[in-house]
């Protein structure tokens, strides 16, 4: 064994070997260095466990096609397009929203070149960043006032420790949502410091309830969206009118996370019970906070927008520089929100939008297309056809809905479903899809024109790796 371990290529000849291959030669010495450091100890490994046995096995010319593939797909990047072909929207694990056209070109322009990110071009003295969305965000959603924090967690996060800290908010039973991530309503309060003073029971909560918990200690009324499930039967929640009536009467904030926080409405597609950010603030709601990269269809952030006495308090508390946004994402974010000026342009322009309203008709042709694509690739590998199905909006919003449109199936020859689904995960670009009873299902809703004949090539790459 140890006469094995001395057959082992040196690191020079393999260095040397790689830098003659024309798609990896070009990478930094040390890096490759690593991972052909890495490839020896697995080789070092297959000769403990008997998987090589002879020193021709370790020969270079033998290891090579291995350690090159091994180099390859170790140095690519690790943060990677990959093809939705799920159907869920807002897909939070792949990304969430993908950007407007007009929003990918001013983060482009705004992080290659200097800026007016905090001057005011209008007395060449300091300015500050919020004003390049603050009055948009005032016009789109009627609100006096408007913030922007780095995501809705954080932004639930600084409304709670700066009208909150140290007392009681009001929050009824069925609205204490954990939305994934390890976020919850109730460990979010705990760390900014207020109190939560839970009302109702689990389906039902009345006025009256949070009218006998209010005391000298409560420092605000609290609404959260249940986002990503719904209490259905014998339920009651209060309404946003009602509380602002005991608001009034007590002289306390009503505070609202929406979650998603639309500012398109979605009632035209059957999607309904969920208020938008518009609404909301029209019904009275102080201080509304939601998402940018959720249904809004922005880059990740957390929008605060309501009566300018609390959002001014909300500006000065001193974390809130620690939640601030980067020059791309309030590039991203005015650009998306010039879209919502006019509510057809957006649904139009901006993607995650675009896909939600998607027609029938182009939901069918787009299957078509990739269909015909697909058996392009494949040929007789697979069977190829569509059928109806679902897609999800995604982002905890609109969790009762299933949006219909038309979904192409692949039933591969000789290979398995599950296969299939690993082997699409090392194609270029990966594709993620779902199994629905034993069939393979890929959904034209979230694949763009322009990827539907990649996402057939992938299909073709995993069918080759699986043949190997
Ligand atoms: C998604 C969500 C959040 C967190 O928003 P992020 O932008 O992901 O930080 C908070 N509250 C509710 C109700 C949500 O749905």
């Amino acid at each position: 064994m140890s006469k094995l371990y001395r057959s082992l290529p040196s690191m020079d000849q393999i260095l040397d070997a790689v830098t003659e291959e024309s798609d990896i030669g070009g990478l930094p010495r040390p890096l490759v260095k690593n991972h052909a450091s890495d490839f020896l100890d697995i080789c070092r490994e297959e000769i403990r466990s008997g998987a090589i046995t002879t020193s021709e096995q370790l020969e270079l010319a033998a290891l090579l096609p291995r350690l090159i593939a091994y180099v390859r797909v170790k140095s690519k990047p690790h943060f990677r397009r990959v093809l939705n072909a799920t159907g869920v929207v807002v897909h939070t694990n792949l990304g969430r929203s993908l950007l407007a056209k007009s929003a990918i070109e001013a983060v482009a322009e705004a992080c290659g070149h200097y800026s007016n990110c905090e001057f005011d071009l209008s007395t060449g003295q300091r300015g500050s960043r919020y004003s390049h969305v603050e009055q948009i965000l005032c016009d789109i959603t009627g609100a006096e006032a408007a913030l922007v924090v780095n995501n809705n967690a954080a932004a639930v996060f600084i409304m709670l420790e700066t009208f909150a800290k140290g007392m009681e908010v009001i929050v009824s039973r069925g609205q204490l949502v954990e939305i994934g991530g390890s976020f919850r309503i109730p460990d979010v309060m705990t760390k900014s410091g207020a109190i939560l003073h839970e009302v109702g029971a689990t389906n039902r909560a009345h006025v009256h309830d949070y009218e006998n918990a209010i005391n000298d200690n409560t420092a605000a009324l609290m609404r959260v969206h249940t986002s990503n499930f719904r209490i259905v039967g014998f339920t009651k929640e209060v309404t946003l009118p009602e509380m602002r009536e005991l608001g009034d009467k007590y002289a306390l904030p009503v505070i609202e996370d929406l979650g998603s926080g639309s500012l398109y409405s979605l009632e035209g597609e059957g999607l309904v019970g969920e208020p938008t950010v518009q609404q909301t603030v029209a019904q009275g709601a102080d201080v509304v906070s939601f998402s940018g990269d959720k249904v809004l269809g922005g880059p990740q952030a957390g929008i605060i927008v309501g009566r300018k006495e609390y959002i001014d308090r909300i500006k000065k508390n001193p974390i809130n520089r620690a939640m601030r946004i980067d020059k791309m994402t309030l590039a991203a974010l005015e650009a998306t929100l010039r879209l919502y000026l006019d509510m057809d342009v957006a649904r139009q322009k901006v993607p995650t939008l675009k896909m939600i309203t998607a027609s029938q008709e182009s939901l069918k042709s787009k299957a078509r297309r990739l269909v015909e694509a697909v058996r392009n690739e494949l040929g007789d590998d697979a069977k190829v056809g569509m059928k109806k199905g679902f897609s999800r909006v995604g982002g905890g919003a609109f969790p009762e809905y299933d949006l219909p449109g038309t979904m192409v199936t692949v039933e591969p020859k000789k290979i398995s479903v599950g296969n299939l689904k690993d082997a699409l995960l090392d194609t270029d670009p990966p594709l993620v899809a779902r199994i629905e009873d034993d069939t393979f299902l890929l959904d034209p809703r979230t694949l763009t024109s322009t990827e539907l004949k990649m996402a057939a090539s992938a299909l073709r790459q995993a069918v080759d790796i699986l043949k190997k």
